[in-house]
């Protein structure tokens, strides 16, 4: 049967984009209504959190509003969290809105759909690990950054007027850890410029705690070599092959029971899928929190539902799953915007292929490294600096593509270096 009312829940790397190329395919021409679902109301490309966290980006200039975008794209946006599936009545759950008093704006509302795409992204694993959910921020979402902004700002006052020292510890080396750790000694020494006339990067302590025997351990060699040696540099101080035993307020309790002192802990180890996940049972989920998807992203057993990007387990011909990243999130959402288009037409649906065109890491004004996928198997081209920076940009820049099509995607980037040029460029409030 074909899909007549299309709902996707979470409008992330692959949900957003998935939303918008049906919403203006289908939604326009009233072939289909696609209903997009979201906890927030705004959005901003996950890969860029660390930036919101550190003040590099101003979310209300660069944050996306949802109810404004499906207005001009073709599809209908709803608030709300999903909390329950129900496949048999062809329903699902949003919990009740509240406002920042905790008092309800929305009740809890059931939605019915067609199609149903499951795509809530993931969040950081404690691995249970004592105290780490209670003293460290997880750079999961924008209100996570948002603290985390938030409480470097209240460090940036106490050490302009103390000779204090700012320590954080950062546990994980993956792209997210090594980012934030650029990202901030960046941004420490640029805070002169902004009137915090006593703060250099020496008021600076960072901690990054890898338990692998190399930062980065998902890259190559080459990669994590790099980008070792740019943090080195600026002076991070790394602790690579150490497991975290426990998180206190002090600081982070290594195995050796030895303390790694640190006044704010980000914890940025581990992928697993939302919590919740745990609580739909009628849906195949791993022990990771993930819907487990057949080849074409079909929920297994459901004839309705589809699930993709980090929430979603999918084995691959080698055996392995496809990795939560953004690239896998929107070629999982390009195949099945082409496989929804088949069903309504009767056609057979297409498995999906991830190709790994390679990772970039940004180390903010200092490099960027990364390597390149060729096209003949496991040649990979190591790249760094000017071209590494090029090609992460160009990741973003095809994120923006697939929200606003390639010419509103150019001009709206124009435009925010526009503004960049003309406003701070750091958020300090
Ligand atoms: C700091 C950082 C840097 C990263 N850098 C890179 C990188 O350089 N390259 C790369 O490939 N990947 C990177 N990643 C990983 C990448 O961001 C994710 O793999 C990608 O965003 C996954 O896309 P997704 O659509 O599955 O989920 P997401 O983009 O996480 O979107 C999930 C959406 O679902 C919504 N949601 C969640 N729960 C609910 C609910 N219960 N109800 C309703 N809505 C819900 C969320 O609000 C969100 O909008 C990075 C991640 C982080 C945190």
């Amino acid at each position: 049967m074909a899909p007549k009312r299309i709902v996707i829940v979470g409008g992330g790397a692959g949900g957003l984009a998935l939303a918008s190329k049906l919403g203006r395919k289908l939604g326009r021409a009233g072939k289909a209504e696609v209903c997009l679902v979201d906890k927030s109301p705004v959005h901003i490309w996950k890969p860029k959190l660390h930036e919101v966290a550190v003040g590099v980006i101003d979310q209300s200039i660069e944050g996306l509003l949802y109810r404004d975008h499906g207005l001009k794209n073709g599809y209908r946006f709803l608030r709300g969290e999903i909390t329950g599936c129900d496949p048999h009545n062809k329903q699902i759950t949003l919990s009740k809105v509240v406002n920042d008093d905790g008092d309800a704006l929305l009740d809890e509302r059931h939605v019915d759909y067609d199609c149903l795409v499951l795509a809530i992204g993931s969040v950081s694993n404690s691995f249970h690990t004592p105290g780490a959910e209670e003293h460290c921020i997880f750079l999961d979402n924008l209100e996570s950054a948002n603290l985390f902004h938030q409480k470097l700002l209240d460090n940036l006052l106490l050490l302009d007027e103390t000779s204090e020292k700012l320590s954080i510890g950062i546990v994980g080396a993956g792209a997210t850890g090594v980012e934030l750790a650029a990202e901030l000694y960046h941004v420490l020494e640029s805070v002169k410029d902004f009137g915090y006339l006593n703060i250099d990067k020496s008021h600076l302590e960072i901690h990054l705690i890898e338990a692998a025997q190399k930062i980065l351990p998902a890259l190559p060699d080459k990669v994590s070599a790099g980008a070792q040696s740019v943090l080195d540099h600026i002076g991070v101080r790394l602790h690579i092959g150490v497991q975290v035993k426990e998180v206190t307020k002090e600081g982070v309790v290594t195995q050796d029971g030895g303390i790694i002192p640190a006044g704010l802990k980000v914890w940025a180890a581990g992928v697993k899928g939302p919590d919740l996940l745990q609580h739909f049972t009628e849906l195949p989920i791993n022990k990771r929190n993930q819907i487990e998807v057949d080849a074409c992203m079909r929920v297994k057993g459901q004839e309705y539902i589809y699930a993709l990007g980090d929430c979603s387990a999918m084995v691959m011909d080698n055996g392995k799953t496809v990795p939560p990243r953004a690239q896998a999130a929107a070629q999982m959402a390009d195949t099945l915007y082409k496989n929804l288009l088949n069903r309504l037409e009767s056609k057979a649906e297409l498995p999906f292929r991830y190709r790994d065109y390679g990772s970039l890491v940004s180390l903010s004004r200092f490099s960027a490294v990364g390597n390149l996928m060729g096209n003949l198997r496991s040649r990979s081209l190591f790249i760094e600096g000017y071209l590494a920076r090029v090609m992460y940009m160009s990741l973003y820049q095809r994120h923006l593509a697939s929200l606003y099509g390639w010419f509103s995607a150019l001009v709206y980037r124009f435009a925010q270096r526009l503004l960049k040029w003309q406003r701070p460029k750091l958020k300090l409030h």
